[in-house]
């Protein structure tokens, strides 16, 4: 399996080969004031992601254990990363992704966390904290 994708401006290309997880929507609060809403990510093995452009990639430490990657231009939310240990894999935001991408939304993370604004209403699981593994 592979897939490619990128940011708006085309500033940050990049593609995955190897398996992707399913989606999971994070709730949380940094992931509000992040996007404006809550992200949709899948997950790839941090060795199976290569990039065609990176020129605009920006990472921001959100908290002491994890960065989230961006396109500085044009803003585009792409990826989450721990920064604790090594980084053995990558979350991507998986609208990043070129479509069709084969996936499907599986669960819903720190949805206690959400804000007031919206319901979740797809029946699919929710945690109120990180995913069982
Ligand atoms: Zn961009
Ligand atoms: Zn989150």
């Amino acid at each position: 399996m592979s897939a490619a994708g990128g940011c708006l401006c085309g500033g940050v290309r990049f593609s995955v080969r190897g398996a992707l997880r399913p989606v999971i929507a994070c709730h949380c609060s940094q992931c509000r004031r992040w996007t404006g809403g809550f992200v949709m990510a899948t997950e790839a093995a941090s060795a199976d992601l290569s990039f065609g452009a990176a020129d605009t990639l920006t990472w921001y430490a959100s908290s002491a254990g994890a960065e989230r990657g961006f396109c500085g231009r044009c803003g585009s939310v792409l990826f989450w990363r721990r920064t604790t240990g090594v980084p053995t894999h990558i979350s991507i935001l998986a609208g990043a992704l070129d479509p069709p991408t084969g996936l499907r939304l599986a669960s819903h993370i720190f949805a206690a966390d959400k804000s007031d604004f919206y319901d979740i209403t797809d029946g699919l699981p929710q945690a109120a904290q990180w995913p069982e593994r």
